[in-house]
């Protein structure tokens, strides 16, 4: 397939993904988007990519794409320095304010005035790592391997944006219904220790406070007192409910 026709079905399916899956992303997406692979600065490869990392709404995804972005950082080659300015070929901003996630994406030999990984670069990784950002290198052969299977598969959706979103979840751990479904998530929200609990009647487990002895099972409904183990470390016991170490 043509580059230039891959290009225009990217974004074709950009505006699909956006209509089906969110009501809230604003016009103006398309336009910043449009401006991008109008633009003849950049290459076809870098376009066609920069789509890619576009695929799905940012209220789906908890994450966003800014090409070409102009970040200050402190130098730590020279900290007497007041920092120096870099431009990222695309950076991934996700999480939340406090605990952010910034993905350096970094597209290696796709620009012809650039060069393979320099010392430059590696002084440039360095400082981004110092500064909180996960650095994320792509050659170009890379670049092509993950354009081939848009080609050959329509709705194809790439592993690496599992792999971004995997990362902001890893980093920011941002509080969802599936995470509260994790015991240690739950623990820190509501105060108890959660755990796996068996019940001794119909022999199934299921999460619930360990603070607590007495249980109502959910799947057979009936009442039991769960087993306390020795290896639970209960610091002390008042008005019926376990303290933990
Ligand atoms: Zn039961």
């Amino acid at each position: 397939m043509d580059i230039k026709t891959l290009i225009n079905r990217l974004r074709v399916r950009i505006e699909d993904d956006y209509s089906e899956y969110s009501e809230t992303y604003s016009e103006n997406i398309f336009e910043i988007i449009d401006n991008y692979i109008n633009n003849d600065k950049y290459s076809d490869l870098e376009k066609a990519f920069y789509l890619i990392l576009n695929q799905y709404p940012s209220d789906m995804k908890n994450y966003f794409v800014k090409p070409n972005e102009m970040v200050l950082i402190p130098d730590v080659y020279d900290m007497g320095s007041p920092g120096i300015e870099y431009e990222v070929d695309f950076a991934i901003y996700g999480g939340v304010l406090n605990n952010p996630v910034k993905i350096a994406i970094e597209c290696d030999g796709i620009r012809s005035h650039r060069q393979k990984h320099s010392n430059k670069d590696r002084k440039k990784d360095v400082n981004f790592q110092a500064a909180g950002w996960i650095v994320i290198r792509f050659g170009s052969n890379e670049i092509h391997e993950e354009l081939a299977k848009h080609e050959n598969q329509e709705n194809y959706t790439s592993d690496f944006l599992q792999y971004i979103e995997n990362v902001i979840n890893e980093t920011s751990q941002i509080i969802t219904w599936r995470s509260y479904a994790k015991a240690d998530f739950r623990s820190r929200l509501t105060g108890y220790k959660w755990g796996y609990i068996l019940c001794p009647l119909c022999g199934k487990s299921q999460m619930g406070e360990l603070n607590h002895i007495k249980h109502a099972c959910r799947h057979c409904g009936e009442k039991f007192k769960r087993e306390v183990l020795s290896s639970e470390n209960v610091k002390y016991q008042h008005n019926g409910i376990l303290y933990f170490d």
